[in-house]
């Protein structure tokens, strides 16, 4: 089975904050070199669990498998 619920950060929005990075008790989240969250365990994600979009505070994260089709 397919996994596809990760998430996709827009980086356009992300300001770094890494509010994400320190809810995320399942380690999904790694850092890039200039700080922001980088998503490095996409298979640790929980599916549908959605909390670090619910602490992002500019709205900069989606998930894939979220999309309509
Ligand atoms: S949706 Fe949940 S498990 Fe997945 S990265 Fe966000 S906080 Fe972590
Ligand atoms: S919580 Fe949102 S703005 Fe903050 S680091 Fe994560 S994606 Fe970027």
């Amino acid at each position: 089975m397919a996994r596809n619920w990760y998430p996709v950060i827009d980086y356009e929005k992300c300001t770094g904050c890494l509010t994400c990075f320190n809810f995320c008790p399942h380690g999904v989240y790694g850092l890039r070199e200039d700080g922001k969250p980088l998503v490095v365990n996409p298979d640790n994600c929980v599916e549908m669990c959605g909390g670090c979009q619910k602490v992002c505070p500019t709205g900069a994260i989606r998930y894939n498998g979220d999309i309509a089709e």
